[in-house]
């Protein structure tokens, strides 16, 4: 196996702009789009050319898959036809590949060419992910935008989705040959529904015979502007596939901390309401009164790390309301740690609005959050019925079941090798002002006058009843931050608090169908709020059918088989 590689950001679009208004890729020898009627080409291209909107109006869900985002042109055109002529409950999904992703000043420069679309420039915008590496997931309203910032092979290998049109939007094929490669077009015959359609702006004979060996039937047909013809191709016979949420059965979720709460915002996305069960002896860390998001962050390129960054960027979105405060600084503990903090800064796998160096020294993440968990529990549940009460064992049921019960797991599952570890916070008060959240190992938050500091570890010790708080423990925290920030605290009257962190031996989450009916979402650890919004959508989508909004790759490692093989 190929030693991995340094995770840093993708290569950045070499852009020139010296013809005014249209960004142009001199390695290419061509241009994004033209701004003498770019916008309407997009329409008459891939939009008439897949039979949009006409071809949405029949199902709750239509999905198109575009090779090139680029600037986005295409994919805000589709929004706005979208917003014109949506179906009744419809969603759209639009999934894009793209090698060399804009920084966000190019994405701003390059849409300022189209005044009639700014409102969803400035939407694109506001989420942008920059040139992270890996899968991104955008939600704007009933339009939810899944980019993948990769090579379109290995990108295309990592999808999982059933496409009911294509964008083939790569520079030309004589200049850009990677992205019309046979190999590529059976990659999409392999992710698209019976029926789909495609377009493109090329009638090049090699791609049209690349498509026709995919499986295509292909059509040329009279072009756009100066060019003189376009191409349509239909994939197998047609018949399309029409999903429905709002038809089907009530899903129920065992849990309110984090994970069934992320759950319960994938199913209210999209406009089921789910019921909740909720054990009420269980303590969820999401009870406390606030929590830190940071990102997990890596050396190597893998599966995991590209994943790390993209649930850290989808959970910074998903607790924008419930944000108490925003950035944390975490100083390393050791001088190995140092020496890591250093490698990741020159490396650079985040965009400097999400990381930079302080003094040298520690790391600073601009955009990280302190949340209050109760806000967003209280957002997620409001106006759905909790049904309070214990499931201790799990049995076949007439609806689907989603098992996101934390500690619970270790009764309803008691098969699988779970870890369980045990973690109490401490508030306290002290002399000196905190005025910023901190970690190191453990972490301070300042809250008021007192601070919150977090948390111990250790693993649980059968028998004991894990919530029963341990006066040792909260020594233990003052020590830590004594140790660490040089700052003396004493305990205030706030009571302490405990809970327990769920861990597979692999330290990775742990996921997916389980039984017919039985879907588990488990293996947080101490990453719950990180990981379980991109996750539970995720689970979501795969129960729909939807796209995947993260890897294969990952999503294989990350399923429950491996805890029993
Ligand atoms: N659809 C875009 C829009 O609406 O602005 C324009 C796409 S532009 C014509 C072609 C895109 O293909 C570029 O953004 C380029 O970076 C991307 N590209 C070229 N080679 C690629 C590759 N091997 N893998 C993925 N993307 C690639």
């Amino acid at each position: 196996m190929p030693a991995p590689r340094p995770l840093t950001l993708c290569p950045p679009a070499a852009l020139d702009w010296s013809r005014p208004g249209t960004p142009a890729a001199p390695e290419f020898g061509d241009i994004y789009f033209s701004t003498d009627g770019g916008l309407d080409e997009t329409r008459a291209v891939f939009l008439r050319g897949c039979g949009l909107p006409e071809a949405w109006q029949e199902t709750e869900r239509f999905v198109i898959g575009e090779l090139g985002f680029g600037s986005g042109l295409n994919f805000l055109a589709a929004r706005q036809l979208w917003d014109k002529t949506a179906p009744h409950n419809g969603h759209l999904h639009f999934v894009s590949i793209e090698k060399f992703p804009f920084d966000t000043e190019q994405l701003r420069r390059a849409l300022l060419a189209w005044p009639e679309l700014k409102a969803y420039a400035d939407e694109l915008l506001a989420q942008w992910p920059g040139r992270v590496r890996g899968f991104h997931r955008l939600h704007f309203g009933t339009v939810t935008l899944t980019l993948i910032h990769d090579d379109i092979m290995s990108g295309l290998d990592d999808l999982q989705m059933q496409a009911d049109a294509w964008f083939l939007d790569g520079f030309s094929p004589a200049k850009n040959p990677d992205m019309w490669s046979p190999a590529v077009m059976k990659k999409l015959a392999a992710l698209s529904v019976n029926g789909a359609k495609l377009a493109t702006f090329t009638v090049a004979g090699a791609v049209r015979q690349a498509l026709s060996e995919a499986g295509f039937t292909v059509e040329r047909k009279e072009g756009f502007g100066r060019k003189r013809h376009r191409l349509e191709a239909i994939f197998g016979e047609r018949s399309g596939q029409n999903i429905s949420y709002t038809q089907s059965v009530q899903p129920t979720i065992i849990g309110t901390g984090i994970g069934g709460l992320s759950l319960a915002q994938a199913f209210r996305r999209r406009g089921i309401q789910p019921h909740i069960i909720s054990d009420p002896d269980h303590i969820a860390a999401s009870g406390n009164a606030a929590a830190l998001v940071k990102p997990r962050l890596d050396l190597q390129d893998r599966p995991e790390s590209r994943f790390f960054l993209g649930s850290y960027l989808y959970a910074l979105k998903t607790y924008h309301e419930a944000c108490l405060h925003r950035s944390i600084t975490h100083i390393p503990k050791s001088d190995s740690d140092l020496k890591r903090h250093h490698k990741l800064l020159a490396q650079a796998p985040l965009p400097e609005n999400h990381l930079t160096s302080r003094d040298n020294k520690a790391m600073f993440f601009p955009s990280a959050q302190v949340i209050c968990p109760a806000s967003y529990r209280d957002a997620v549940l409001s106006g759905l019925i909790v049904e309070k009460r214990e499931i201790k064992t799990l049995k076949a049921l007439p609806f689907p079941l989603f098992i996101a019960a934390g500690y619970g797991i270790a009764k309803l599952i008691p098969e699988w090798p779970m870890r369980f570890s045990r973690g109490q916070i401490t508030w306290v008060t002290g002399a000196s002002p905190l005025n910023e959240a901190i970690s190191y190992g453990g972490y301070a938050i300042p809250a008021g006058e007192d601070v919150l500091l977090g948390a111990t570890h250790d693993r649980l010790v059968s028998g004991n009843n894990p919530y029963r708080l341990q006066v040792e423990d909260d020594v233990k925290n003052i020590a830590q931050a004594k140790t660490h920030l040089g700052l003396n605290f004493t305990a205030s009257e706030t009571p302490s608090r405990a809970s327990v962190r769920v861990t597979s031996q692999d330290t990775l989450p742990v996921i997916g169908q389980i039984n017919q009916n039985q879907y588990v979402l488990t293996g947080l650890g101490s990453r719950g709020f990180v990981f379980a919004p991109l996750l539970a959508e995720a689970l979501v989508s795969e129960y729909f059918g939807d796209p995947l909004p993260v890897a294969r790759s990952l999503w294989e490692k990350l399923s429950h088989h491996r805890l029993l093989s």
